[in-house]
């Protein structure tokens, strides 16, 4: 149904993506007295931040006085091994005190001590107790209090909109095309400023942490077609537990809490291997250590017939099991029926973060397109080479608000609000050159896609695949002309594929090529023919879209130096190795 009709709508900010960091914006931006209006495609409800259970950080030091801003910056800046945006993590680790209190006394009710200040865990790599938490569905309470708070300030949320193009002319943007999810009828959002909050994009692995219809890299394609710059693609943080049974489920998650609690791993020799690995910590090492060493008993034939190892921690009694980690417990009744104070659990890696992302300023999280901020997940440079548990929930409460700040600035200043024909009419064809008859069907693609992006760019990569990996997702981008795609008035189900997997197969391929261009072994990034990390050399990798020929450029560039304050912390702090009752997510 080839069509150039839609309805327009006007607003001063718009947000697309209705997940946490969408909503913290959101909501600044209402409360400053600017009109709002947010876009999601999924209901707002269930978007991807309603997983995250763990919890969020912030340094109050309420159990370890000791801990401060400066050390939440040193953890968060090591453990990037020394490539996220130094801004960032400071700003990050400044305002997390006063993002957590807040949106705890909103209502999200987070576990409290005796003497009512918030109670804080352990998590990975942190050197205090600094993760704030709702028992284990802290994404959950979160975004309830988010939407709770944006009901309350009557912010109109469209969540079975999708966003098909950001509109821009001459470098600035100036609204975005949707479409309804069910009747396809197409709308024209005009506003002064646009936030992307679409999340990231690791459903295109096969074994991956997120859920169907999400984290398909939306926000990576509506960037580049608007002329952003991406950073560090290659980075995506591979959990070492996920599910492998039921196939339709693979990669949900077995939370780290169950190596924590004395979850121990076993090849099919019954070898406890992590001795090879990290002798010292076992189990308890950090999460791309034993990732990795997942992957290796695998990969190298030590592994299960479903392709896992085997975690156990049926030598605990079923109360202990029940009272720490009842989730997981009862995952595996339902899904498996396998009782796992009896038996042990079978795993294996799975896709779970995005740390490379838009390119966007440290303050204002502005991209290089006037009117266009980013915020959350889709963003970039915060993590570099690895990410700290409990760090993106503090990231899209700050930086959803940091954003929506600079939005309305931004708002404020313009003199007139942007329009023009022709970019409207090309968002109008970029959907209707899909509305045909066609050999190729999007779903089975995707799969492909994911069954590429997993044996190809997986855990371990090297050139040989990537090279590989590349030529099988150009081969999959040449069938897109090909797609079948029919819309009716009561499902548009085939466009909402084709759109996923347009944006997946560029989102891939960006990740792919910066994956090429890092020659070294870092974080997330590993690499089977430079094994060493290369720390002569700091660089961020970027991703641009030539529009002349279409084709993604790829570009080194020096990390940006670190000014001499936060220097000085980083270069005196020690090392700390103690891993006791540490919970590791
Ligand atoms: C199992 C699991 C556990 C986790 N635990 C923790 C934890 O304990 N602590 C922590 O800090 N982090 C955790 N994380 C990570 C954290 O949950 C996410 O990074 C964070 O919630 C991302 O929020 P977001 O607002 O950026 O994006 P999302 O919540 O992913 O929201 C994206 C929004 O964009 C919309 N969207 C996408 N594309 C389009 C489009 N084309 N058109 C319109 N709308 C679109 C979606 O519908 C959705 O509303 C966990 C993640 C997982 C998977």
């Amino acid at each position: 149904m080839e069509t150039y009709d839609h309805k327009s709508e006007l607003t001063n900010v718009l947000v697309i993506g209705c997940g946490g960091a969408g909503l913290r914006a959101a909501i600044e931006i209402k409360s400053q007295g600017l009109d709002v209006k947010i876009l999601g495609k999924r209901p707002k409800t269930d978007p991807h931040t309603v997983l995250a259970a763990g919890g969020v950080n912030a340094a109050f030091g309420n159990l370890d006085k000791a801990d401060s801003w400066e050390q939440h910056f040193i953890d968060t800046y090591l453990e990037g091994y020394g490539i996220g945006d130094a801004v960032q993590i400071e700003m990050m680790a400044k305002e997390a005190p006063t993002l957590v209190e807040e949106i705890d006394n909103w209502g999200a009710n987070f576990a409290k001590l005796d003497n009512g200040k918030l109670d804080q865990r352990f998590f990975g790599a942190h050197k205090f107790r600094r993760t704030c938490y709702s028992g284990d569905y802290t994404g959950y309470s979160i975004l309830k209090t988010l939407l709770k708070k944006a009901d309350e300030l009557n912010i109109p949320i469209f969540d079975s909109q999708y966003v098909s193009e950001l509109l821009v002319k001459d470098g600035t943007c100036f609204g975005a095309m949707s479409f309804d999810t069910i009747s396809s009828k197409r709308s024209i959002y005009f506003a002064d400023a646009v936030i992307l909050c679409t999340g990231g994009h690791t459903r295109l692995w096969k074994k991956s942490s997120s859920r169907k219809n999400e984290n398909t890299g939306d926000g990576y394609h509506l960037a580049l077609k608007a002329g952003c710059a991406l950073i560090d693609m290659e980075m995506v943080q591979f959990h070492p537990s996920g599910m492998v049974l039921p196939e339709e489920i693979a990669g949900t998650l077995v939370t780290e809490a169950v190596r924590g609690e004395g979850g121990m791993l076993f090849n099919n020799r019954g070898e406890r291997f992590m001795v090879n690995y990290d002798k010292e910590r076992m189990e308890l090492s950090t999460r791309d250590k034993v990732a990795i060493a997942n992957y290796t008993e695998i990969s190298e034939g030590r592994g299960t017939k479903n392709g896992a190892v085997y975690l156990d921690i049926s030598h605990k009694d079923r109360e202990f099991i029940m009272k720490k980690i009842p989730s997981i417990y009862r995952q595996f009744i339902e899904t498996q029926m396998l009782d796992i104070s009896k038996k042990p659990m079978e795993v294996a890696p799975t896709a779970h973060y995005s740390m490379g992302g838009i390119h966007v300023n440290a303050l204002e999280h502005c991209t290089t397109v006037n009117g266009l901020f980013a915020a959350g997940e889709v963003a970039g440079g915060l993590h570099g080479a690895n990410r700290l548990g409990g760090n993106s929930l503090a990231e899209i409460l700050i930086f959803g608000k940091r954003a929506g700040i600079a939005s309305v600035n931004y708002s404020r200043k313009i003199n007139y609000q942007l329009r023009c024909y022709e970019t409207v009419q090309r968002a109008h064809a970029n959907i209707n050159k899909f509305l045909k008859k066609g050999k190729e069907l999007a779903i089975p693609l995707q799969n492909d896609l994911r069954e590429i992006m997993w044996k190809y760019c997986g855990v371990v990569k090297n050139k040989d695949l990537l090279l590989i990996g590349l030529q099988k997702i150009r081969n999959i981008k040449s069938k897109l002309k090909n797609l079948d795609v029919r819309i009716d008035e009561t499902s548009c189900k085939d466009l909402v594929f084709a759109l996923d997997l347009e944006s997946s197969l560029i989102s891939s391929e960006s990740t792919v090529l910066s994956a090429i261009e890092r020659e070294e072994s870092r974080g997330a990034h590993q690499r089977s023919d430079f094994p060493k990390i290369n720390r002569e050399k700091n660089f961020n990798v970027f991703t641009k879209l030539n529009k002349n020929n279409d084709q993604l450029e790829i570009k080194k560039k020096p990390i940006k130096k670190i000014r001499q304050e936060l220097n000085d912390l980083v270069s005196n702090a020690k090392q700390d190795n103690i891993i006791k009752n540490k919970l590791l997510e």
